[in-house]
């Protein structure tokens, strides 16, 4: 597996306009979209900073992945996100090494990526995305 880059960092916030008033506002980090992410019950906005993106996730539904991360730990960190070139074989070697996984296939995440996400139990508590862009 090849690592490139810190894709983005996922950041779960309870509403992304209030949280834009810091990130934008205070931080001057631009928002260059936001997107729907209807299976995750999520909405996404994106803020790069060079090959980096700050990413804030806002629940759409009270029983989506992100509602529930808010209602145990609060706003904060959500997941780290790792750029890697081929996500097919970097999944075929955790499977290889006995790495517990979220998800076994890639599928579409936001943005257009193909991702994967690591079980926290791997990682010391920190969910990991592997994410791979065309
Ligand atoms: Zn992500």
């Amino acid at each position: 597996m090849k690592p490139t880059v810190i894709d983005h960092i996922g950041i779960a916030v309870r509403s992304i306009d209030s949280a834009l008033k810091f990130w934008e506002g205070g931080l001057g980090i631009t928002c260059v979209g936001v997107e729907e992410v209807a299976e995750q019950k999520v909405k996404t906005a994106f803020l790069p900073i060079n090959d980096t993106e700050v990413e804030l996730l806002e629940p759409t539904a009270d029983d989506g992945p992100v509602a529930k991360f808010i209602e145990k730990k609060g706003e904060g960190i959500h997941h780290l996100a790792i750029r890697v070139d081929n996500l097919e074989k970097a999944l075929a070697e955790l499977k290889e090494q006995g790495v517990p996984m979220i998800d076994e296939k890639p599928r579409r995440g936001a943005g257009g990526a193909m991702i994967a996400f690591i079980h926290p139990s791997a990682s010391g508590g920190v969910l990991i995305e592997l994410s791979q862009r065309d």
